[in-house]
């Protein structure tokens, strides 16, 4: 996968299996995963859900949607909070429909937890990062 650094822009490959390991910025050595992951392809979010080690928050969202832009920083948030514990991951549902379609997304914002592949819980709408966990049994 392709993670960009947040504090430099630097893009750095990652393979999923490594996102339990701490990726860090191979130019400015800043932590990778603290920040959702814009999922870039279909493959990239193929390899991300079946290859994460760690459970995958992935938000669907979209560039026109309020509620969208307002958990924005409710993710970021979750991001940090349990970095290291789960991946939180971004898919744009205007550039990747195929995997909106897929998961039967209607309306967005919609948060889905992954564990190895598998979709457990999803919930959707804005709220807090507290309440996105406890929707997601996390
Ligand atoms: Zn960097």
């Amino acid at each position: 996968m392709i993670l960009r650094c947040h504090a430099c822009g630097q893009s750095n490959r990652v393979p999923a299996a490594k996102l339990a390991a701490g990726p860090r910025c191979g130019s400015c050595k800043g932590a990778l995963d603290a920040h959702p992951i814009a999922v870039g392809s279909e493959a990239e979010f193929q390899e991300l859900v079946q290859g994460s080690p760690l459970p995958v928050v992935v938000d669907y969202w979209a560039a026109w949607c309020g509620p969208c832009r307002s958990v924005a920083p409710e993710l970021e948030r979750l991001a940090r909070e349990r970095q290291g514990q789960l991946v939180v991951a971004k898919v744009d549902t205007e550039a990747l429909p195929g995997v909106a379609q897929r998961f039967g997304i209607r309306g967005i914002p919609t948060m889905i937890l992954f564990r190895q592949g598998q979709e457990v819980r999803r919930t959707s709408g804005a709220m807090p990062a507290a309440q996105i966990a406890a929707q997601l049994g996390l």
